[in-house]
């Protein structure tokens, strides 16, 4: 017998995207926001004291709980703090996932989610998104314990409307739990639907808006009852003191938020243009990347950038295989990647 449980023997673990060492790239494949946190967040940060340091974090990070609340139009117990989205969508897995109560979601999807069903030991269920990437109705009636939509959808950019998950959560025996670490982006989220309905989790992340990857923070909102239930799975200490000053820094400052969500969507609109320009058909993104078809074959224009020192992201996968996901950069980043392209198709 291995040391291994057989699931995760077998299992191939979460690929996360490449993370070069020199810093002179233009890195444009793992989604990160180009420009930097609020300056409130450096000055928390200066101040942070070795007696704070000595001490354990709070267990709940209620500072940050009432900031986010206050953002989310919610009640403080409505919140719970994640070490990132992603400790959330494993905590999810955990709490209502087993050999007899599946997961489900609509794919092409963010690759975790099948990685951590596999850890689980839990069937998934995955359903082909139409063309267009409407919301499959065949999602209603899978009898999954867990439905997930990404919404915006990674790695498509695209954005179903909140009335349809409104009614798939409606419909829904189990919990729904709708992926937002990218609604910052996007022009409306399903926030309000923590009040009406008790089986729906909403997923943030601090990582993408907010431009603080490095720190490692997101939360849940769900009615107080879910939030109870999930953190019976948590670790004690799941976000040290550290993220918890940081991340609160940055939420309170709603303006700094703001001014830099729409510099995001200006040059995603901007690289949209010119990628269509250049024949690539790119669909409408409501995320910080913009995924591009291409007649050129993906892959070599993926290995040409990366001689160029420009790193974007390729998937080996169905439907993708056409396909490169850009992460919207600043438009210095943006322009030196669109003439890196001229070069590359006119080779
Ligand atoms: C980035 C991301 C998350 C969460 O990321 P964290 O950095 O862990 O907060 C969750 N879901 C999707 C689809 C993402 O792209």
């Amino acid at each position: 017998m291995g040391y291994f449980r057989e699931n995760v023997e077998k299992a191939k673990g979460y690929e996360p995207g490449f993370q070069p060492k020199q810093t002179d790239v233009i890195k444009l494949n793992t989604n990160e926001n180009p420009y930097p946190p609020s300056p409130n967040v450096m000055k928390v940060l200066a101040e942070i004291t070795p007696e704070r340091l000595r001490r354990y974090p709070d267990p709940l990070g209620n500072e940050f709980r009432r900031a986010a609340a206050e953002v989310n139009n919610v009640e403080p117990d409505y919140i719970m703090c994640c070490n990132g989205g992603d400790e959330l969508l494993s905590m999810a897995f955990r709490a209502f996932c087993d050999q007899n109560r599946p997961v489900a979601y609509p794919v092409p999807t963010y690759s975790l989610y099948p990685v951590l069903a596999t850890l689980q030991n839990c069937e998934a269920i995955e359903i082909p998104f139409d063309d267009e990437f409407n919301l499959p109705p065949r999602l209603v009636g899978t009898g999954a314990a867990l439905t997930i939509v990404c919404n915006p959808n990674a790695p498509t950019g695209s954005f179903v409307g909140v009335e349809e998950i409104t009614s798939l959560a409606d419909e829904l025996d189990g919990v729904l739990l709708v992926d937002e670490a990218y609604v910052d982006f996007a022009e409306e989220n399903c926030a309000r639907l923590v009040r009406d309905f008790d089986n729906v989790i909403i997923l943030r992340s601090m990582s993408k808006g907010y431009s603080l990857a490095g720190i490692r923070f997101g939360y849940a909102i769900a009615k107080p009852e879910l939030i109870a239930g999930l953190m019976k799975v948590k670790d004690s200490y799941n976000v040290d003191a550290i993220a918890i000053a940081v991340a609160t820094a940055a939420i309170k400052d709603q303006q700094y938020f703001k001014e830099n969500v729409e510099k995001v969507k200006t040059e995603r609109q901007e690289l949209t243009e010119q990628l269509r320009a250049l024949n690539f058909e790119v669909s409408s993104s409501f995320a910080n990347f913009v995924l591009a078809k291409s007649s050129y074959p993906a892959s070599e224009i993926y290995d040409k950038l990366i001689q160029r020192n420009i790193y974007v992201r390729y998937f080996d996968l169905l439907g993708l295989g056409d396909k490169l996901r850009i992460t919207v950069g600043t438009r210095q980043q943006n322009e030196k990647l669109i003439s890196a392209l001229k070069e590359i198709l006119s080779e």
